[in-house]
């Protein structure tokens, strides 16, 4: 089955909502230059909260392709939570996606692997796409069991969920070790995560389900590697951390994509 790839910036905590405006308003112009085609490979990117409404007023006025959507959200639909932002709010943003189970979001805030399956439910009862992130540490790989770990993170997430769910999630296979440090996976080694993870989804809900899913790669990706991990069969694009802060490096993946 043919699975369009997907490359996602994922800014972390840069760009205040002026530099996203003006970083979205410089990308379009760049792909369109290039003659990008968006029904071939889709791009989006994660701001901050803060930029989140200026995107979406720009993508809107110009009419732009560029998907856009959240880095984390809160489990719960509103209240007294000092500090969240629900999955409703973002919806009602026009966010596609919400990266849900960073490494980052694990090591710095309270997410454990329960609050990770309730984000997913939460962004997708609210209509959106969750990108969950799973991926060893480098222990797990010196163990030799990062193939388990990463497919255990997926199973953690996927054993209570619908078909209709799963036909939504998107999964990037992102090895801590390789998350800024600029020592990325080889094209074989991210290959067979992605496959692992893959064969999972086939025994728990089927080749269509299995053949549909986006598998991304996340990890020091840059338009030197992109190429090379693209050659695996099961990854289907990237979650791009630092790489996404150039517009021309950026650029350059999705076109590689
Ligand atoms: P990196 O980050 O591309 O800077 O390694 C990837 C990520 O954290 O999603």
């Amino acid at each position: 089955m043919a699975r369009i790839p997907l490359v996602a910036g994922n800014w972390k905590m840069n760009f205040d909502h002026l530099e996203a405006t003006y970083f979205v308003q410089r990308l379009a112009w760049t792909l369109r230059d290039a003659r990008f085609d968006f029904r071939r490979c889709e791009v989006a990117l994660m701001p901050a909260f803060t930029a989140l409404r200026s995107v979406q007023v720009l993508v809107e006025a110009d009419d732009l392709r560029i998907r856009y959507g959240a880095q984390s959200v809160s489990v719960t639909s509103q209240g007294a939570f000092t500090g969240d932002v629900s999955a409703d709010m973002l919806s009602k943003l026009g966010c596609r996606y919400v990266i849900v189970g960073h490494s980052e979001r694990r090591k710095y805030h309270p997410e454990d692997d329960a609050n990770i399956v309730d984000q997913v439910r939460a962004v997708l009862a609210a209509g959106m796409q969750p990108i969950l992130c799973v991926g060893e540490s480098f222990e797990e790989r010196r163990q030799g069991i990062e193939l388990e770990f990463a497919v255990g993170q997926v199973h953690d997430v996927t054993r209570d969920l619908s078909d209709e769910d799963v036909a939504r999630l998107i999964v990037a296979y992102e090895p801590v070790w390789a998350i800024g440090t600029g020592m990325v996976a080889t094209p074989d080694s991210a290959q067979q995560a992605a496959r692992a993870i893959r064969e999972a989804v086939h025994a728990q809900f089927g080749p269509r389900m299995a053949g549909a899913m986006r598998i991304l790669y996340g990890g020091s990706v840059n338009s030197r590697n992109a190429q090379q991990l693209l050659r695996g069969a099961d990854v289907d694009g990237f979650l791009v951390g630092g790489a996404s802060l150039d517009v021309d490096e950026f650029a350059k993946i999705c076109r590689l994509a």
